[in-house]
């Protein structure tokens, strides 16, 4: 059984009736951001437990630990977590039972070799000790391993286990020996905001007024989300591993067996005592309590379900022979809490002040320490030292409701050792937003993905029947598809949906002095357009905007949809009382023409004059288009001359209509993401959430061409500086002498075989026929024409620095 450690942990003090932070929680999070906060200063800080610390799913863990995650920067974190376990084993005094016996992910087919490759390309740049070893070695390292079903292992030294009550409780000493207080057995019963914004925190001890708190309720992070009117999209999961009796084989070693994962048998395993501990992820989760969690749930396991894991121990014993043999001695059936996406949920909750939550944390021995020092840094600093968008509570919106929030934790967990290729779109839990064009672009053939709950055009097939791909790491049967679109817009005129885009509304007599203080770059007069970073204090980029100017007390910004309430919570941080602000992306559907026939069919659907001379590059408007009100704006994400036609989504249908009948003799047809993101790759142009992110400054990224240095703005000081350093990297785009394959993203970028960087976005360039990718790289190799290599899949190709785009290098086409 796993241990429980209890103690009087409030050591009779009362509760103070002021405090600068609640934290709600004593499981491995609460702990952990407790610590995080007093080591960082703030020592006026108290968490309060309802039952015992470790009374959630922090108990029964099975304390694997490991740095392997999809996002590299939460492999950073989990490399720090595990690194900190010494520290707070000396600073409290509580041993956490650290075992750093190394571990392997090992593959039993070429496709997890394959991701493998990747994963160790990632490692490359990222400086993790990760190496590839042979299933011979596999077999030197553990003995009980078949080695047969294996063709090679991924070795990472920072692998091991703990124990995970030990651990909860080395946090929670160590922030105490820090001046932080924690009570337990204090259940908090409600949160109420007082009108300057603190919080009164109710207990059966007492209230006590915070002026932050922060949900790290773990099983019960719904219910505690509840108590604010906030839904919480998590979901508890039944989750099984067994401990066996003592395996002679390993009662008579002295050496401790490393742990490992086999994704294809979906199992993890690791030595507990002289036996060893099997877990795995069901191939049909059990969601628990999907109604809520009862707060009488304590220390308590469920009723082991055998059956539902009987076909991965067949699997576990062919591999690991030894365990048919071993006697079970427990069976372990607890429930610990998935989010949609499998990450954490962590940060300011947008659209409420002063509340922020740590909740979904489902592995929270490799993530925990990351997680407190990334709330400690974000509440004492104003924001994370690194980018954690792939944890930012704000990348999911009011559609991530209960419901679907059940559906896509399920399919998480059941995925957990399941391989995403990266153009593999999921199936649970779609059509939670369409716009009124989905049917419309179905029937065309359209093959869907879903971006912050909305469902957008990936790319067209010939017909309904036709829109499949197989999910692999290679180019697939839409690259033709794609290239089909890519030429239609750089030689007619193509269309693609555009709902998907975010829209932000400010109005008032002080909103341009409050954008020109936000935003980075030059804000336009009235009826233009600018491009603008928008940077942190520290001069990290936060977001990447389109401007467009309505009025002179009227604008709208348009940026990335995946960010759309991150940018809410930025913009609704200082609001000036001059100046409304409201996030319209719902609001303003729309579609985008781009091709050199875009204007000759957008002047057959408006009355307005939109000759090259009367409407200019960065023009904009309020005006009527296919007989619908519409904002429409000269810009282009594609590179080509191009307009973005924004009506009211009950509109949309009649824009459409006009355009494929003004368009039938042009040439006109639909296109997809990815042909956008091709063509801009031509051009240079990057990404948000790929290649900007608040990981880079302007600098670094390009983005410093838009700033105006003449003004003061948000992060000029530490930009200034930046500037004035010189960027150590470089955002580069390259093109790489690859076929049949291209990168995704997070391959290493190489010189003569040393890392120099990695590859932030990337793709086909189907009108220059090249492979291409856009990187960070030191500055001593960012110059046009130096040679690289790109690791794709273990294969190391040449490559080349551009300087200009490779299309459209001095932008004619577009201005034109
Ligand atoms: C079977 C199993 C195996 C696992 N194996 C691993 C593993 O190998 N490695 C790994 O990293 N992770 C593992 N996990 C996951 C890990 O246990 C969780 O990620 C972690 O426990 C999450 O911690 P938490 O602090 O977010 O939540 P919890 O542990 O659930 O803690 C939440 C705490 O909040 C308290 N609370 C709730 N509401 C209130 C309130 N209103 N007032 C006061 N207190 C409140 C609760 O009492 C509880 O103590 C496993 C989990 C299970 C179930």
């Amino acid at each position: 059984m796993p241990t429980i450690i209890k103690e009087e942990t409030s050591g009779g003090k009362k509760l103070p009736s002021h405090t600068k932070v609640v934290v709600i929680g004593g499981g491995v999070v609460g702990c952990s951001i407790l610590f995080h906060l007093a080591k960082f200063g703030w020592k006026d800080v108290v968490l309060l437990e309802r039952d015992e610390l470790t009374s959630g799913s922090s108990w029964h863990a099975a304390g694997q630990i490991h740095t392997i995650s999809s996002d590299p920067n939460i492999s950073r974190l989990q490399g720090y977590t595990i690194d900190l376990y010494k520290e707070i084993e000396e600073t409290s005094g509580q041993s956490v039972g650290l075992h750093m016996t190394g571990g392997f992910y090992l593959a039993s087919n070429k496709t997890w070799y394959d991701y493998l490759k990747r994963e160790r390309s990632k490692a490359r740049y990222m400086g993790l000790h990760q190496e590839f070893i042979s299933p011979a070695e596999v077999a030197e390292r553990h003995p009980l391993i078949d080695p047969k079903h294996y063709y090679a292992a991924l070795w990472d030294d920072q692998d091991g286990d703990l124990d995970p009550s030990g651990a909860t409780y080395a946090f929670a000493k160590s922030a105490k020996v820090h001046g932080a207080q924690y009570f337990t057995h204090t259940p908090v019963t409600a949160t109420t905001q007082r009108a300057d914004g603190s919080w009164d925190v109710t207990t059966p001890k007492g209230i006590i007024n915070a002026e932050h708190i922060v949900n790290c309720g773990g099983l019960w992070a719904r219910e505690v989300g509840h108590m604010q009117g906030i839904n919480i999209p998590v979901q508890p999961m039944e989750h099984h591993y067994l401990l066996t009796e003592t395996i002679p084989e390993i009662a008579a070693r002295t050496e401790r067996l490393p742990c490992g994962i086999d994704y294809e048998a979906n199992i993890y395993f690791r030595q507990e005592r002289d036996g060893m501990l099997l877990g795995t992820y069901e191939p049909k989760g059990t969601p628990w309590k999907v109604e809520g969690t009862p707060w009488d749930f304590g220390h308590e396991l469920l009723q082991p379900k055998l059956d539902n894991i009987a076909d991965r121990l067949e699997l576990a014993f062919d591999r690991i022979p030894a365990l048919a043999n071993a006697g079970i001695k427990d069976a372990i059936n607890g429930p610990f809490t998935f989010g949609p996406d499998g990450n954490p949920m962590i940060g300011p909750v947008p659209g409420m002040k002063n509340y922020w939550c740590a909740v979904g944390v489902m592995a929270g021995f490799c993530q925990g320490g990351g997680v407190g020092l990334t709330m400690a840094e974000w509440m004492i600093d104003g924001e994370p030292s690194i980018d954690v968008w792939a944890m930012d509570v704000a990348r999911f919106g009011d559609w991530a409701t209960p419901d679907w929030g059940t559906v896509k934790s399920t399919e998480n967990y059941e995925r957990r050792f399941v391989m995403t290729f990266p153009n593999e779109t999921l199936p649970k839990g779609r059509l939670q937003k369409t716009t009124a064009l989905y049917d419309r672009l179905v029937a065309k053939g359209a093959r869907m993905g879903q971006g912050f709950g909305l469902e957008n055009a990936l790319w067209f097939a010939d017909s309904p029947e036709d829109a499949h791909e197989e999910p692999t790491f290679e180019r697939n049967r839409s690259h033709d598809y794609v290239a089909r679109e890519v030429k239609a817009v750089r030689e007619a005129v193509g269309g693609i949906e555009i709902a998907n885009f975010a829209k932000h509304e400010f109005k008032g007599s002080g909103a341009r002095a409050y954008l020109d203080r936000t935003l980075a770059g030059f804000v336009p007069k009235a009826g233009r357009l600018t491009l603008t970073p928008m940077l942190t204090k520290k001069g990290k980029l936060y977001g990447d905007l389109t401007v467009a100017c309505l009025a002179e007390d009227h604008f709208m910004l348009f940026g990335s949809g995946a960010m759309q309430e991150a940018h809410r919570r930025w913009f609704e941080k200082d609001l000036p009382t001059d100046v409304s602000y409201a996030n319209v992306s719902d609001d303003w559907h729309g579609i985008a023409l781009s091709g050199p026939k875009s204007r000759e069919l957008l002047q057959r659907i408006t009355r307005d004059d939109v000759s090259a001379e009367a409407f200019k590059f960065r023009d904009m408007r309020q005006t009527y288009v296919g007989g619908v009100p519409v904002i429409l704006n000269r810009i282009s994400f594609s590179g080509e001359l191009g307009y973005e036609i924004y009506c009211r989504p009950q509109y949309l249908i009649k824009l459409a209509e006009a355009i494929e009948v003004a368009g039938s003799d042009l040439g006109y047809c639909w296109y997809g993401a990815r042909a956008l993101m091709s063509m801009r790759l031509e051009k240079g142009w990057g990404a948000w959430t790929l290649d900007f992110r608040p990981d880079f400054n302007a600098v670094e990224s390009g983005l410093d061409a838009f700033i105006n240095w003449n003004k003061d703005f948000v992060g000029k000081e530490a930009t200034a500086a930046f500037r004035d350093l010189g960027a150590s990297r470089k955002l580069v785009t390259i093109t790489i002498d690859v076929q049949g394959i291209d990168v995704s993203n997070d391959e290493a970028i190489l010189c003569d075989g040393k890392a120099v960087g990695y590859v932030s976005s990337g793709g086909f360039a189907h009108h220059i026929g090249k492979s291409m990718a856009m990187g960070y790289i030191s500055a001593d190799y960012a110059t046009a024409g130096t040679k690289l290599q790109v690791e794709i899949l273990g294969e190391f190709y040449d490559a080349e620095v551009k300087g200009a785009p490779t299309y459209d290098a001095n932008g004619a086409n577009m201005r034109a």
